[in-house]
């Protein structure tokens, strides 16, 4: 079985921008206090990977990371 890829975000890079979460709803959330990017799903299943890919692009701060 090959493994689950996995989502981060450096958050200390993170601007705040909101990207991820229009990108992949799903996956990405942004902090109430700081409005910083946060990772709903730490692995999320294949169906939810082009949306994530699409977040690491749209990233401004290129913090969105995706190891597949
Ligand atoms: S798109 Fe990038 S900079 Fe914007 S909130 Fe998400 S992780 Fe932060």
């Amino acid at each position: 079985m090959r493994q689950n890829a996995t989502v981060r975000i450096d958050q200390a890079r993170c601007i705040g921008s909101g990207q991820c979460v229009l990108a992949a709803p799903d996956v990405f959330d942004q902090s109430d206090d700081d409005g910083l990017g946060l990772v709903l799903i730490a692995e999320p299943p294949a169906e939810l990977l082009p949306a994530v890919r699409d977040a690491v692009d749209r990233c401004p701060a290129q913090v969105v990371t995706l190891e597949e």
